[in-house]
């Protein structure tokens, strides 16, 4: 694919004007939150913005509706929390982690501290700056939850001593040690070998080449299986399934109470330690078995300006029916597991895999293509 211009992913330092106003991507390396920093997210969201925190289909977090003045006071907020540890690196800390990492018997090895020391040197390296606001990178612990998101650079782990870096689908086995300096790395060489793409593999032969100036070569080939990680217990953690991916005040206030930390899933859930409670009685979800679970729908209207509905509303009037009220063909998509509601063809903030399309249409919805 040829690239003609600059990504321009939104940040906290450079915001994105939709129709509701501004849009802030709040970057959350690893998912990881204290209950004090999303109380500060929760806080600016009540009093910059439109109220609500959404989370991303890369496990970040949004403000919208900011005001001509919210941003700077946003980032300062974000500063004094630790949310904005580089001015020049807060679009490019695209770090993913699984999410129940180091809590259940899946995890083969908790890569969140990788996570954290992977963002430290990624901010303590000037020329990353650089990196377009979509480079992904990925620390999946064994599971396989992450695979199917296609991260630039991404490491699994075979168990606590050693683990596969993967550029596409191309592996070599290296020591955890040695896991944070060789995805920097490999960032670099990215830089090296591009010219205006945004990800590795939109660059020909990249991942050879960006494995090349590594000194390395692949030996692996990862395995093809993905696994999903669905509302409920799991271990010592709680998947705790967030509808829509759009937290209220209200949610975001039970889940600062939870205390401790609260991880933030690429899956539109977050992660609290299991055995908390005050969560169903706000909306959250915490059984895999409710509607809401795998359902997904981009802003839609009135927040983009592209959208030819209100998906969220719809979405939330088809789901909030019961069953025998959820009238027309729409009812079909209710409990079909993963589903994503799109005002255009975009797509945007849909899932990495296998999903019932709902596409609005201007005067109703297409369902995988069908007029409905
Ligand atoms: S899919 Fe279309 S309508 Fe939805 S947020 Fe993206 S651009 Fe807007």
């Amino acid at each position: 694919m040829a690239r003609t211009e600059v990504d321009r992913c939104p940040g906290v330092l450079a915001v994105h004007q939709a129709a509701d106003g501004g849009l802030a991507r709040v970057r959350v390396p690893g998912g990881r939150l204290t209950a004090a920093q999303l109380d500060v997210l929760r806080l600016a969201a009540a009093e910059l913005g439109d109220g609500r925190l959404e989370l991303t289909s890369r496990g970040n977090v949004q403000i919208r509706g900011l005001q001509a003045d919210g941003p700077q006071d946003l980032s300062d907020r974000l500063f004094a929390a630790g949310l904005l540890p580089s001015m020049a690196h807060e679009r490019v800390r695209n770090i993913l982690a699984s999410p129940l990492s180091g809590l259940d018997q899946q995890s083969r090895y908790d890569v969140l501290p990788v996570a954290t020391a992977l963002d430290r040197a990624l901010c303590d390296c000037p020329a990353l700056a650089e990196l377009p606001g979509r480079f992904l990178f990925a620390l999946d612990d064994g599971r396989g939850d992450l695979a199917e998101l296609a991260a630039d650079v991404a490491v699994r782990a075979l168990d606590e001593r050693v683990a596969v870096l993967s550029l596409g689908s191309r592996g070599v086995r290296v020591d955890w040690d040695a896991v944070p300096e060789l995805m920097v790395g490999a960032a670099e060489a990215f830089l090296a070998v591009r010219d205006q793409e945004w990800r590795i593999a939109e660059v020909a032969g990249g991942e050879e080449l960006i494995l090349e100036r590594l000194g390395l070569r692949a030996t692996e080939v990862l395995p093809a299986e993905t696994a999903q990680v669905v509302a409920g217990v799991h271990g010592a953690g709680l998947v705790v399934t967030v509808p829509l991916g759009s937290l209220t005040q209200e949610q975001a206030a039970a889940l600062v109470l939870v205390g401790g930390e609260v991880r933030i899933t690429p899956w539109r859930s977050v992660v609290v330690p299991a055995g908390s409670t005050g969560l169903e009685e706000v909306g959250l979800v915490t059984t895999p078995d409710s509607v809401w679970e795998g359902v997904t729908a981009c802003a839609g209207q009135p927040g983009c300006a592209k959208a030819l509905a209100d998906v969220r509303a719809d979405a939330t009037t088809l789901l909030s029916a019961t069953a025998g009220e959820a009238a027309g063909g729409l009812a079909r998509v209710v409990g079909r597991g993963r589903v994503h509601w799109s005002g255009c063809e975009r797509r945007c903030g849909k899932p990495g895999a296998g999903f019932v399309d709902v596409l609005a249409v201007g005067n109703g919805y297409l369902v995988d293509g069908e007029r409905v």
